[in-house]
């Protein structure tokens, strides 16, 4: 069920501010308001999706090419795209989705560590 008052929601319906990066029809970046690294983007569809499974049950080819070439493009305007990035998306509890609207984080800017927490 997607939650229409989610931050990622509100932001979309200018509701809240956020610093663009990038926008077409299916899709909006901005800047993380918590940036984890230098570069730290998000890309979100502009439907209402929860998460990937959503995303890819519902969303039409359009929105799905949308959103992966915006992630390309991001990585190209935030100035990641040679020196290497980390596209990442958080889905569930396990993952600690804080948002419920599908979102990619994209990393960068200097060397980010491993993939994941050494337990
Ligand atoms: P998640 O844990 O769901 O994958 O990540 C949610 C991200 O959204 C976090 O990195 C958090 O800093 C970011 N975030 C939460 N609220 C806002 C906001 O109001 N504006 C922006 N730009 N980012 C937000």
């Amino acid at each position: 069920m997607y939650d229409d008052n989610n931050i990622f929601a509100r932001i979309l319906r200018g509701e809240i501010p956020c610093k663009k990066i990038f926008e077409d029809s299916h899709t909006l970046a901005f800047d993380d308001i918590n940036p984890q690294a230098p570069v730290h983007a998000l890309v979100i569809p502009k439907g209402k999706y929860v998460s990937m499974k959503d995303f890819t049950e519902k969303a039409s080819d359009a929105e799905m090419a949308a959103l992966t070439r915006a992630i390309g493009k991001v990585a190209e305007l935030k100035g990641v795209k040679e020196s290497g990035y980390r596209v990442l998306a958080n889905a569930g509890v396990n993952a600690h989705q804080e948002v419920p609207h599908l979102h990619f984080h994209i990393f960068g800017g200097a060397a980010l560590g491993p993939m994941l927490v050494k337990k």
